[in-house]
């Protein structure tokens, strides 16, 4: 039995994880299971994988979880604070999850048992990635990727000479208005934006894929996750989404890992590796696929792809800034306060703001600073915004 925990587990990510395992009820012991406002769920699950404790992260919402886990045997705790304590509990392996820079510390604290992390939570290593790495490191925790793309890498990698590998390439499904003529894009609604053409994701995700901050905040996490220059990763427009990544060695050949667009075939790879084990994902059938079309990802279009690549450059905190001022834009475009397009310019005016005054050095303190003086600019660039309106 491996005792495994899942952090975010309400959300696509655990839903998708919690599937592969309630699948193999001798295979698992349920440890922790996190989530946050959906609480109906994180007791409905608790008590169908008999877990140990179930943890919401607010507070206010710990009174219904206890009320809904009330005689099930299962503790229930609430608050940031029991998210770090559910990371101390004994496990094999930990999903990480939760969406956002609040998945961060409970990821770095997991790793501290020196366990092996699977990492959804891109936000990670795209706002802390050296101290992402240097935990795992220093308690010999094993860190595998999730996300669908870093996952491709990682599998074209097995076997490889890191020295060998010339170029990683990501590819973009493109999102919900990849044929949109461009002009149209700055009065995009949200609920045009959080349709995605191929994925089902969580609604924060969706967006970022029409807008390619999710591509951009993977090239970062590629940079980090595989130790690249900026100049080996690359991103290419894939309208069907089922090559996934590929990978470029110095003998020119390129190695691409295709899969049907289903999330449990990168959670799978990682629950079982270094096995490959039967996942329940749908076969490919090339013939009627009949043809994987390509195009330039256009940085013109997509100015979310030319930030990625100066944080990138820039390196240390500005990909907590990055990421911060991302999430603060994607907040204001939810709530109707700012448009499409306006995103990347109030990200690009809190990356020149910020740049000046970034600390040096990367610690859990700074980087803390650093995505909350990014709010404060975001918020301030956005008000400034709806103002002049
Ligand atoms: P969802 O929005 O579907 O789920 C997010 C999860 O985090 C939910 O369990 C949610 O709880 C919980 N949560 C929300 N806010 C907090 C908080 N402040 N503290 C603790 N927990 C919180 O997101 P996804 O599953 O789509 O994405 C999760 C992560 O995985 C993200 O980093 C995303 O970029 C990454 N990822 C996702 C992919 C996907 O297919 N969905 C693909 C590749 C990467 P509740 O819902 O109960 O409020
Ligand atoms: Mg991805």
């Amino acid at each position: 039995m491996r005792r495994v925990t899942i952090f975010g587990a309400t959300g696509s990510i655990g839903q998708n994880t919690i599937d592969l395992i309630a699948r193999d009820p001798d295979g698992f012991e349920v440890v922790a299971l996190t989530g946050g406002r959906n609480v109906a769920k994180l007791a409905e699950d608790a008590i169908r994988l008999n877990a140990e404790v179930a943890v919401t992260a607010f507070d206010d919402a710990l009174p219904e979880l206890r009320e809904r886990l009330a005689g099930s045997g299962i503790e229930a705790a609430g608050g940031t604070g029991a998210i770090l304590e559910a990371a101390d509990r004994p496990a094999d392996w930990i999903m990480s999850g939760i969406v956002g820079a609040a998945g961060l510390e409970p990821g770095l604290r997991a790793m501290a048992q020196g366990t092996t992390l699977a990492l959804a939570n891109k936000e990670s290593l795209v706002c802390a990635g050296a101290l992402v790495l240097d935990t795992a490191k220093t308690h010999a925790a094993t860190l595998l990727p999730v996300d669908s793309e870093h996952s491709a890498v990682f599998q074209a990698l097995v076997g490889e000479d890191m020295s060998a590998v010339e170029r990683v390439i990501v590819t973009a499904s493109g999102g919900s208005f990849r044929d949109w003529p461009e002009e149209k894009l700055a009065r995009a609604t949200l609920a045009e934006a959080s349709n995605h053409p191929n994925w089902a994701m969580g609604q924060r995700i969706t967006i970022d894929s029409a807008s390619l901050f999710n591509k951009a905040m993977e090239l970062i996490e590629a940079r980090e996750f595989f130790g690249l220059r900026p100049d080996q990763i690359e991103a290419v427009i894939h309208p069907e989404s089922l090559i996934h990544a590929l990978v470029g060695f110095r003998d020119g050949a390129l190695m691409a890992h295709i899969g049907p667009p289903d999330m449990r075939h990168a959670i799978g790879y990682a629950l079982n590796w270094p096995d490959r084990r039967a996942l329940p994902v749908h076969r490919l059938n090339l013939v009627e696929i009949g043809q994987l079309t390509f195009r330039d990802p256009n940085e013109d279009r997509h100015p979310a792809l030319r930030l990625a690549r100066e944080v990138m450059e820039a390196g240390g905190l500005t990909g907590a800034a990055f990421c911060a001022a991302k999430d603060r834009a994607l907040d204001g475009f939810i709530a109707g306060e700012i448009g499409f397009l306006e995103m990347a310019a109030v990200v690009e005016t809190v990356l020149d703001r910020i740049a000046p005054q970034l600390p040096r050095e990367m610690t859990l303190d700074t980087v803390r600073g650093t995505i909350a003086e990014a709010h404060r600019l975001a918020d301030t660039v956005i008000g400034d915004r709806v103002a002049a309106e």
